[in-house]
């Protein structure tokens, strides 16, 4: 079947892995993306795994953190603020 899409190589797919999960890569990047995983066990794996993970983080991350450590963290973000006022 003839393809649009450059094939990609692993060093082509592994550093485009969060975009693809993320689906931040082009129409003609995802297919060659969705290709290559067809075809790599090990891409496929790392996918797998990130993927895991992307879900673990959004878990943990729907948590809300009690109103004591948020005021913490607010006042040491306005003093960090004071302190690098440049956002430095
Ligand atoms: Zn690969």
């Amino acid at each position: 079947m003839e393809t649009l899409f450059k094939r990609f190589a692993c060093e082509d797919a592994l550093p485009r892995l969060h975009q693809f999960i993320d689906e931040e890569l082009s129409v003609l990047e995802l297919d060659a993306m969705r290709d290559h995983l067809d075809g790599c066990d090990n891409c496929a794996h790392e996918h797998e795994v990130r993927t895991k993970l992307k879900s673990v983080v959004r878990r943990a991350c729907r948590d809300v953190a009690p109103l004591s450590l948020r005021s913490k963290v607010a006042a040491r973000l306005v003093e960090l603020r004071r302190a690098f006022p440049e956002g430095a």
